[in-house]
């Protein structure tokens, strides 16, 4: 039949999601994502893809993380101009995270400039707003757990799996041959979350392994969040909560809301400093079958945080001194309005910053949890002194035990699978998992640009 997939991202790294499939006749992306963390991997954002934009004929999304959407701009900027399928929340939210991720590269192109802390002279911006305006109407939501036909030989479906809002899976049919793309899946036990829907039939399986050597702690993330909380406030410190702003933020939100509601803290005032966060938390009152929450708890949620707007308010917010928790993003630092807050709190003992998920190498995130005594920001170092704390279970991800459980009722081992979205440790562990628990010795682990025939 001649098919044949290529990974040009998330192999052997967690981010840049991006697979190209090739027919005879069609060409397809699944995700496309951007590189995120160490400089070498931010710098693959710039690199030529060994595919002209122009050739590829449909993209489709697994769900609305920049690692998996915020290439795409760049990839309609050199030519693209194809539809991009997606579900309906996924279709909003990348609307809200591109636009956001334009004005973002933009101000960083500026940023480099004024400061000179660049090696390109002038800095270009990696993709402009303008960018994402022509990105914007190639999105097309379809409904999802249906097929859809794409062609007479290739046809589509998408399986909610619980990661995010809108997230899913996403099994592409080339005659009658079944090639799975996991997306990243989410939790079986999750707060927010139905759980993930289980693929009955894979020839070809393309797996995340994000955690895939970790389970995540049993430890009650309430108990934690409490702890962490009633502490900072008995030192009258800020606890800055770096959040990723889809699905972290809100989840957070909540947390927090029940942990008031139930008097196990004091009304510690909390802000939400992000401008996506309210328009996401929009997306998901407006798409609440996608949660077990319902749309009337989600609204007390809300209306029990202060959203932040604009930076003028962030600048005054940051000099504040009184016991406060503040939610902003980005989760992993490396870029949005936390670093105000963390350039006034880390110096700061009696501080606090809680970091509630994955951090990659490379990221300012990653330093401070593994305990890092400075961090640079925006050229300048500012000395470590506030309490570093970590909640894992805060994650969207799925753990090893969710992963294994996620591919069980596949009636009969896929005729490849390839273990993707993870580092090399997470992924090799995954795959002697994989093969201890179900027999399945058909396993790759692909290197970036690798190429195989299906
Ligand atoms: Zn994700």
């Amino acid at each position: 039949m001649g098919i044949s997939i290529q990974f040009l991202g998330a192999a052997g790294t967690v981010t840049g999601s991006k697979y190209l499939i090739k027919t005879k006749s069609t060409k397809l992306m699944v995700d496309c994502g951007m590189f995120q963390g160490l400089k070498h991997l931010r710098e693959l954002n710039w690199a030529k893809l060994p595919i002209e934009p122009r050739d590829i004929d449909a993209v489709f999304l697994t769900h609305g993380h920049l690692d998996h959407i915020g290439y795409l701009p760049r990839l309609v900027k050199f030519g693209f101009h194809g539809k991009v399928f997606t579900t309906k929340p996924t279709t909003k939210l990348a609307k809200i995270i591109l636009e956001d991720s334009g004005r973002i590269q933009e101000e960083e192109a500026i940023r480099a400039n004024q400061k000179g802390y660049t090696k390109h002279k002038p800095a270009h911006a990696l993709y402009t707003s303008a960018d994402v305006e022509h990105t914007i109407p190639l999105i097309e939501d379809v409904a999802d757990n249906i097929w859809h036909e794409y062609n007479e030989h290739i046809k589509f479906r998408f399986l909610r799996n619980g990661h995010i809002i809108g997230s899913s899976s996403i099994e592409i049919e080339i005659d009658n041959k079944r090639i799975v793309f996991s997306g990243d899946i989410g939790r079986f036990d999750d707060d927010m979350f139905l759980a993930p829907i289980r693929p009955k039939r894979a020839d070809i399986l393309i797996l995340e392994s994000t955690y895939g050597d970790r389970l995540h702690p049993k430890t009650k993330t309430d108990l934690k969040l409490r702890n962490v909380i009633l502490e900072n406030h008995e030192k009258r410190g800020t606890l800055v909560i770096p959040s990723f702003t889809v699905d972290r933020a809100q989840d957070l939100m909540y947390q927090i809301w029940v942990l008031k509601s139930n008097g196990e803290i004091p009304d510690v005032p909390v802000f939400l400093d992000s401008p996506m966060a309210s328009s996401v938390s929009r997306l998901y009152h407006k798409y609440s079958d996608w949660n077990v929450l319902g749309s009337h708890v989600l609204k007390k949620v809300m209306e029990s945080v202060e959203f932040i707007r604009g930076v003028k308010e962030t600048e005054k917010l940051s000099k504040e001194e009184y016991s406060k928790i503040i939610i902003a993003g980005s989760g992993m630092m490396n870029g949005g309005r936390v670093l105000e807050y963390l350039k006034e709190e880390l110096p700061e003992p009696n501080s606090t910053v809680l970091i509630t998920g994955f951090q990659a190498e490379g990221t300012r995130g990653r330093l401070l949890k593994e305990g890092t005594h400075e961090i640079k920001i925006e050229g300048e170092y500012y000395p470590v002194k506030a309490k570093i704390e970590s909640i894992g279970t805060l994650s969207s991800h799925a753990d090893q035990n969710d992963i294994l459980k996620w591919v069980e009722k596949l009636e009969k081992c896929p005729e490849k699978v390839f273990i993707t979205h993870g580092e090399p440790q997470a992924a090799n562990a995954l795959r002697i998992k994989l093969k201890d628990t179900y027999d399945w010795y058909t396993i790759e682990i692909p290197q970036l640009f690798d190429l195989f025939d299906l």
